[in-house]
């Protein structure tokens, strides 16, 4: 099985159907999206394809990029540009195979259910404490869905103990891509090709394009010792460009003499061959150093940048701002956008279009285990299309939306505390964030369409009037949240009516009160003012190319 030529891809046809595919027809117009059983595979099939096409494709100038994109080319070409890296994905055989462990010898054999993210981890089983994801659930997957969990672990591998190694990104990294709305004349290959970028620029972010021996960029063609040590670690320097997509954390190689016939535990499809069980080993390749993923948003610590990860509470809005424009809401929170969105959004503008989105998915782990699985589209409304310094001027406006959002949320919560418990609660009351954020997404995402499409024909917009606007919205939510869902309607014995009418009055001062204001850039009460030696003559928005963007930090 070679998964460069064997069809081993789910997708899903303009007509609704579903059919496997080898990713030579990755640019077939009638295939529409990946359709994978899991979600998670679905990331990993989308993050191998335009590893792929990034890693083969000789397109070097934005003038072959853009023809590329106008028109997709055929099964011919792509054929071609694979022909050099065909050993590569090799998948079974006695051979160097993909993602494995070239040279794995093991007494002991893990079953094959192992590789999925969710499963319990050894130590679990013999504490019996799988109570969520149990055993034996998955026992025989199909070559091609064994194929799936193999990638998917290798992208997202969390820690697995001692010497068993995280992903190049840490365990369950975000992705955020590129993509663009269905339409008649889009296809999978659009929003694949909008995230691969021009060689040479690729070949200059990350690693060392001169290590061009094939493993220094599929590192399952030699023994890990060619790259480093044993016990050693593996940095950007060692290593060729390419290897971002392939890196390979764990020690893997799957058992294809034990095989079963039956239907798979993953797609239910029939297969006379199931795999049962792999071989593993720790001590597989140690990402260290300043890697940094071209499909990831970073933040800034001490220690330098990190990849974002899923956080407790999902993926929506709030984010907007760190993924989109790679700026954090205050000055604390630095923030990068991933690599492809910044090409796209600063060099490649108006040739994208106005549909363009970002489908942002990742697991939230804790630790070794998978809490939850998260994916989002966020829609950009031809961002992309403005010039860059009206994008940073919406972006001005957005991080002080989101400021303020963020300080209601945090009243809302305090709020519901002290009328439920009095003041010094305790506990995990994130699903009161939740729910606030999850009502005022639709009024947000209603409001940031005005703004870009204003932006993009070139009109007149009222930011004072926006955030009135928006501030009336968040008012108007939050009193609805806590007289409705969460103090009026709570359980009768939590009720305490003194305590949750001053948590009442006290919510209704924060939402009228200047902090508040301020943080909208909108006019505040005289004493405030005064303190902030504001002239009273002030116009009543603060312009959003100084004030504002004091409050933001981005990076280049
Ligand atoms: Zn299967």
């Amino acid at each position: 099985m070679n998964l460069l030529h064997d069809p081993w891809m789910p997708v899903r046809l303009r007509n609704g159907t579903r059919e496997w595919i080898s990713p030579e027809r990755l640019s077939d117009r009638d295939v529409v999206a990946f359709d994978a059983d899991r979600p998670d595979f679905n990331g990993a099939l989308a993050q191998f394809a335009i590893g792929l096409l990034q890693t083969a494709t000789p397109a070097n100038s934005a003038s072959e990029w853009r023809q590329w994109f106008k028109v997709p080319p055929p099964v011919a070409t792509l054929r071609e540009w694979f022909v050099p890296i065909e050993e590569a994905f090799v998948f079974d055989g006695d051979g160097p195979r993909f993602m494995q462990d070239r040279n794995l010898q093991a007494g002991e054999f893990s079953d094959i259910g192992g590789l999925l993210i969710e499963s319990p981890g050894e130590n679990t089983i013999k504490n019996n404490g799988d109570h969520f994801v149990k055993r034996g659930h998955v026992e025989a997957l199909c070559p091609q869905c064994a194929a799936m969990a193999l990638l998917t672990l290798q992208i997202n591998a969390p820690s697995g103990g001692a010497g068993h190694r995280t992903g190049l990104r840490g365990g369950g990294p975000l992705t955020t891509l590129l993509g663009v709305e269905a339409g008649p004349s889009n296809s999978l290959w659009h929003g694949l090709w909008l995230n691969v970028r021009e060689r040479d620029s690729f070949l200059a972010l990350c690693g060392d394009r001169m290590r061009t021996t094939p493993y220094a960029r599929f590192p399952w063609l030699a023994e890990i010792t060619a790259i480093q040590k044993l016990d050693g670690e593996t940095t950007p320097a060692q290593v060729h460009p390419d290897h971002v997509f392939w890196a390979m954390p764990r020690r893997i190689r799957l058992d294809f003499e034990h095989v079963s016939a039956g239907a798979c535990d993953a797609c239910a499809r029939w297969s006379e061959h199931r795999l049962q069980r792999y071989a593993t080993r720790n001590y597989g390749l140690n990402y260290k150093g300043a890697w940094e993923h071209p499909l990831s948003p970073y933040y800034e610590t001490k220690e330098g940048w990190l990849p974002l990860h899923p956080q407790p509470g999902g993926l929506g809005y709030r984010q907007w701002l760190g993924w989109v424009a790679g700026a954090g809401v205050d000055a604390k929170r630095s923030r990068k956008r991933a690599r492809v969105v910044q090409h796209a959004l600063d060099d490649r503008g108006r040739q994208l279009g106005a549909n363009l989105s970002l489908w942002a998915f990742g697991y939230d782990m804790d630790n070794m285990k998978a809490r939850c699985w998260y994916e989002s589209r966020i829609p950009l409304y031809g961002l992309a299309a403005c010039a860059t310094d009206v994008q940073r001027e919406v972006e001005t406006e957005v991080g002080q939306h989101l400021a303020a959002a963020e300080l209601v949320a945090f009243f809302l919560r305090s709020a519901v505390k002290d009328a439920w418990f009095g003041s010094d609660a305790r506990g995990d009351f994130s699903h009161i964030d939740a729910s606030f954020w999850g009502s005022t997404e639709p009024a947000f995402y209603r409001q940031l369409e005005k703004r870009i499409t204003a932006a993009r024909d070139g009109r007149d917009f009222d930011r004072g009037a926006a955030a009135e606007q928006w501030l009336a919205t968040l008012q108007q939510v939050v009193m609805r949240l806590f007289d409705e869902v969460f103090v009026g309607a709570g359980a009768i014995e939590r009720q305490h009516p003194r305590r949750a009418a001053e948590a009442r009055r006290k919510l209704m001062a924060g939402l009228r009160g200047n902090k508040l204001r301020e943080s909208l850039g909108l006019l505040v009460a005289e004493p405030a003012a005064k303190k902030a030696k504001k002239s009273s003559k002030n116009p009543p928005v603060l312009p959003s190319t100084d004030g504002g963007t004091s409050a933001i930090r981005r990076s280049a």
